[in-house]
């Protein structure tokens, strides 16, 4: 029985003021929830604060990315052992808008999943096709070419401790969700790799969230899909009412 995991990527939208009372106003919203593992993922440097709000609460800390080194000279970059520090048990990694923008690999990605697990963080593995790919029919060879470079010379004990999200980039920030058929066919997809490559036991264990476009209005629906186990939320975790309706929708 896999445990429903709700994040909230609050992207770069938070400041540090806004981000504590979003935590504040979120908490008794959800608390006393069980059947739903539930984290929020703030810019770097609300960390310390938003932890600091956490306190005393069950919901997770996340990060929205890192670097894989283990500390030097990177001006700009964080390392994992810091998110550590200030408490984040999640870190997303490969999000689309940092392969698009700032140039991220599925090799890249790679070397930032193992040295999260090294450090004892979860990552949150994000991986999607653009329209274009949909369009020409190669969304299966797009997923399957990101799942192996992500995961590239890791064992069936590291994967149980990742998380997938499928995030097809045509739905992000779009207000296009994907159908719960379309988002359930890649997410058996996505496993059935996973049961090829690590074993029926990995398959079964590991968590595939859905992204892009989550809402109140249509989380049921994809969250009632087998094998999709939880959302990576984008604009709708800015609102607490909003997310913690998607938090509820999970618990089966
Ligand atoms: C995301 O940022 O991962 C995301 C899915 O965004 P949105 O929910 O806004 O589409």
């Amino acid at each position: 029985m896999r445990i429903p995991i709700i994040a909230g990527n609050w992207k770069m939208y938070t400041t540090a003021s806004e981000a504590v009372q979003l935590v504040e106003h979120l908490k008794p919203l959800v608390e006393n929830l069980n059947g739903v593992e539930i984290a929020v993922c703030p810019p770097f440097v609300n960390l310390i604060p938003v932890a600091q709000a956490l306190k005393g609460s069950h919901i997770r800390l996340g990060s929205q990315n890192m670097y894989w080194e283990e500390e030097g000279a990177f001006t700009g970059e964080v390392s994992a052992k810091m998110l550590k520090e200030v408490g984040c048990h999640f870190v997303i990694l490969g999000h689309s808008e940092r392969r698009q923008y700032f140039g991220e690999t599925n090799e890249g990605v790679n070397k930032k999943v193992k040295k999260a697990l090294a450090s004892g963080l979860w990552p949150i593995v994000c991986i999607g096709e653009t329209l274009e790919e949909r369009e020409k029919g190669i969304t299966e060879n797009v997923i399957q070419s990101q799942l192996e470079g992500c995961f590239q010379g890791l064992s069936s004990t590291d994967m149980k401790k990742i998380v997938i999200a499928y995030e097809p980039v045509w739905a992000i920030g779009t207000g296009r969700n994907a159908t719960p058929e379309q988002a359930e066919e890649v997410h058996r997809f996505i496993r059935r790799w996973i049961e090829n490559r690590f074993g029926k036991e990995t398959a079964e264990a590991i968590r595939i969230q859905y992204g892009g476009s989550v809402k109140p209005e249509n989380a049921k629906d994809l969250l009632s899909q087998p094998n999709i186990d939880g959302a990576l939320v984008g604009g709708a975790s800015l609102k607490a009412e909003s997310f913690a309706t998607i938090v509820k929708s999970a618990i089966h």
